[in-house]
């Protein structure tokens, strides 16, 4: 079986790649990443073809797809601040590129799943957010998403063919940078605690997210793909489990086994205060997929952070 990972040497592209390289019945794993933010040494212990370029390459999209079975999508612009900068940058790369990725899954009949996020639900005060929510993006990321998304249910109406939307919540583990301004905020806390510096709260640290570890997305994406699981609507990945900042920091300083200083700094402009998805259609087409827990998957994180490899380059890939 032949899969090909767009971004495949970002952070969740480096997880899935990993994961992918144990599973005999893959013989094939190809990766198209321009490493814009992706790094190649991401994708050290895997077995991965490697091609450097771009998806909005038609002809080379061509190339790498030829004999795929099946395409996971990830490749994307995945910041919303850069969004914000250039609007058009992250159009052609998260709502353009998606379109060319299907159009390239479609010439060679592979199943496809691709990557939209919760942004897509904007900053709607309602949760759990379920997929039947209205989609009010507020960001250029958000929209290049949801377009990305459209996009991906419409190949399916409109061509036969088997395709999946995910969207993904906060996600968090290895491979997950911590070193520029708009890190997220697992890895941010992990690299201040290791340094010994507080952790940063943006506001009062009452905000919730519905974090997701890595080897979770990896599962149902893996799963996905064995069973070409396919939905007519967006599936939430994320299992409604819902962790205050403040909740975050002193279950991390358990994990560190030692008390972490939290330091408040003003609340940032456009943060959405809630964030909890709804996961019954997720568990309904993934009953298999236990999701891992936050001590669990904290604790894994912490110890790739602490591996001399990653501390030693400054924790940045
Ligand atoms: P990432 O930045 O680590 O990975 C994205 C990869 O795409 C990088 O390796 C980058 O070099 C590559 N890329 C960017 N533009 C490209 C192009 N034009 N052609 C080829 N490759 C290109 O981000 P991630 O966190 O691993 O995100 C993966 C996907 O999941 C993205 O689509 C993102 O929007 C989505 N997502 C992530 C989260 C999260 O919490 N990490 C949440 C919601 C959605």
């Amino acid at each position: 079986m032949k899969i090909v990972v767009t971004g495949g040497a970002g952070f969740i592209g480096a997880n899935l790649c990993k994961e992918l390289s144990r599973l005999p019945e893959v013989s094939h794993i190809l990766v198209l990443d321009d490493l814009s933010s992706g790094s190649l040494a991401n994708l050290r212990d895997t077995r991965v073809d490697f091609v450097q370029g771009s998806i909005l390459d038609r002809s080379l999209l061509g190339e790498v797809m030829r004999g795929a079975d099946a395409a996971v999508h990830l490749a994307a612009r995945p910041s919303v601040a850069m969004s914000v900068d250039d609007p058009e940058g992250s159009h052609d790369v998260n709502a353009s590129g998606t379109l060319r990725v299907l159009e390239a899954c479609r010439a060679v009949g592979a199943y496809a799943v691709t990557a939209s996020s919760c942004s897509v639900y904007g900053d709607s005060a309602e949760n759990p957010k379920h997929e039947g929510l209205p989609t009010r993006p507020v960001s250029p990321y958000g929209a290049g998403k949801l377009a990305a998304e459209a996009y991906t249910l419409s190949y399916a109406a409109s061509f036969n063919m088997r395709t999946l939307a995910l969207r993904f919540f906060n996600v968090y583990g290895p491979f997950q940078p911590a070193d520029h301004a708009y890190a997220a905020v697992i890895p941010a806390f992990i690299d201040a605690a290791l340094r010994g510096d507080p952790l940063r709260i943006y506001g009062d640290g009452l905000q919730t997210r519905d974090f997701t570890f890595a080897e979770t997305v990896v599962s149902v994406l893996i799963d996905a793909v064995m069973r070409e699981v396919t939905s007519d609507t967006p599936v939430n990945v994320a299992h409604g489990v819902q962790v205050s900042l403040l909740e975050l920091a002193r279950e991390l300083g358990q994990v560190m086994d030692r008390p972490l200083e939290v330091r408040h700094a003003p609340p940032r402009k456009g943060d959405i205060r809630d964030s909890r998805a709804s996961c019954e259609r997720l568990r309904r087409l993934f009953p298999d997929i236990a999701p891992v827990s936050l001590d669990v998957g904290l604790q894994r994180t912490v110890s790739w952070f602490e591996q001399p490899m990653v501390a030693g380059s400054g924790r940045s890939q």
